[in-house]
């Protein structure tokens, strides 16, 4: 019989392109979202991308801290696992917000914990960050890095990862995933999803995308005095459909014995600076980026990218795509959907 998945922020970027790989490859699938940040229009078109499989999906706008909801539906449904996607994940707003956060991303994950084990289901795969890494000294970055965070944003991953850890050492009947993503960018080859965050973009490429269909004059450049090939920063992009089938092999991962809570990386183990994600950008769109330069964002790293190893060797996945191809998709969903799900603007 298949398995049944619950996504928790199914309808956000991350979770639209994985709920789609999940009912592709046969699962059963059910997303809570409260919309905070997305669309119930990515929704109808995972659901249509799908095909035959899209009947498969299901839709609840519920909050992650409204127990009650949360518990009418796992009685409704048995979960043979959850991803949890759904959380605030602004560094800024996080800084001029922290109890907002604090709120949203761990009370929703302890009330969403608490449900699953009063229920049973404790299989659990969690969206944390490369964040965690803070300002490595080194790179690539490996799992066993000591773990920092910069933000009240930064925080709530390394909480969550710490409540997590503390789960599975009171009950060794906890199966639990940590995923910690580098910068996940692009969109599905169809572009008919892809990225549309409310209000100004705070990360580099849905910043781009909208300078390039017309939405903002100008990229502003935060730093080129770094110590890098062309002084701007580096970060591990990472293709979102890669990402997704990171989710597939996390969940096939926790169909084995014993695996308690492990943590992997995802990205593509190689770095690439501002000014070189811009070039691409341009050469894929035809479009030219105007650049403001700027100085540093505060809390920035100036060199970020991943180890791969542990989870080539231990999930056997590796990302597929370049940045040449996670530019071609960004500017395919940007340039079909240029307010993303919305009919017009409704940035600020
Ligand atoms: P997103 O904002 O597109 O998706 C998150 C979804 O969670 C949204 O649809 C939002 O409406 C929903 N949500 C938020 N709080 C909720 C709540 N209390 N109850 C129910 N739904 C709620 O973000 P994304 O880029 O898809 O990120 C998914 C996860 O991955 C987040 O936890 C994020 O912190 C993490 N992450 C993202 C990145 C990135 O750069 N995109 C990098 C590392 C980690
Ligand atoms: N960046 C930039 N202008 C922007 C947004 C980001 O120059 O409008 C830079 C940022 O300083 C960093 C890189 O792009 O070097 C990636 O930033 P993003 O916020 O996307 O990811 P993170 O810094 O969280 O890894």
């Amino acid at each position: 019989m298949a398995k049944t998945i619950l996504v928790t922020g199914g309808a956000g970027y991350i979770g639209s392109h994985t709920v789609l790989q999940l009912l592709l490859g046969g699962f059963s699938t059910v997303v809570v979202d409260n919309l905070d940040n997305s669309s119930e229009i990515a929704i109808d078109r995972v659901r249509e991308l799908a095909g035959d499989f899209g009947r498969n999906l299901s839709f609840h706008k519920i909050d992650l801290r409204d127990k009650p909801a949360l518990e009418k539906l796992f009685s409704a449904t048995k979960f043979d696992a959850v991803i949890h996607f759904a959380g605030l994940k602004a560094v800024g707003e996080s800084v001029q917000k922290p109890l907002l956060y604090y709120n949203n991303n761990i009370v929703g994950t302890i009330t969403l914990l608490e449900v699953m084990a009063a229920h049973g289901c404790k299989k659990i795969v969690f969206s944390s960050s490369a964040t965690v890494y803070g300002w490595p000294k080194v790179v690539p970055c490996t799992e066993e890095f000591p773990l920092v965070a910069a933000n009240p944003y930064g925080r709530t991953k390394l909480y969550i990862e710490e409540i997590c850890r503390d789960i599975y050492r009171s009950d060794s009947e906890w199966k639990v995933i940590l995923l910690r993503y580098f910068n996940p960018v692009g969109a599905h080859h169809s572009g008919y999803i892809g990225e549309d965050p409310h209000g100004i973009p705070n990360n580099l490429m849905p910043f781009v995308q909208q300078v390039a269909v017309g939405r903002r004059p100008a990229l502003t450049v935060f730093g080129n005095d770094y110590n890098t090939k062309d002084g701007t920063g580096v970060r591990d992009y990472v293709h979102v459909d890669d990402l997704a089938h990171g989710h597939i092999a996390a969940l096939n991962k926790l169909e084995e014995a014993n695996i308690g809570c492990e943590v992997y990386n995802l990205g593509t183990g190689k770095g690439t600076s501002v000014l070189e994600m811009v070039a691409a950008f341009e050469k894929a769109s035809g479009k030219k980026i105007p650049l403001v330069i700027a100085g540093r964002r505060p809390g920035d790293a100036e060199v970020v990218y991943a180890s791969t190893d542990k989870a080539e060797r231990e999930l056997n996945w590796k990302a597929k795509y370049n940045i040449d191809d996670m530019c071609r998709d960004q500017w395919n969903w940007a340039s079909k959907n240029p307010y993303g799900y919305g009919p017009q603007d409704n940035s600020s």
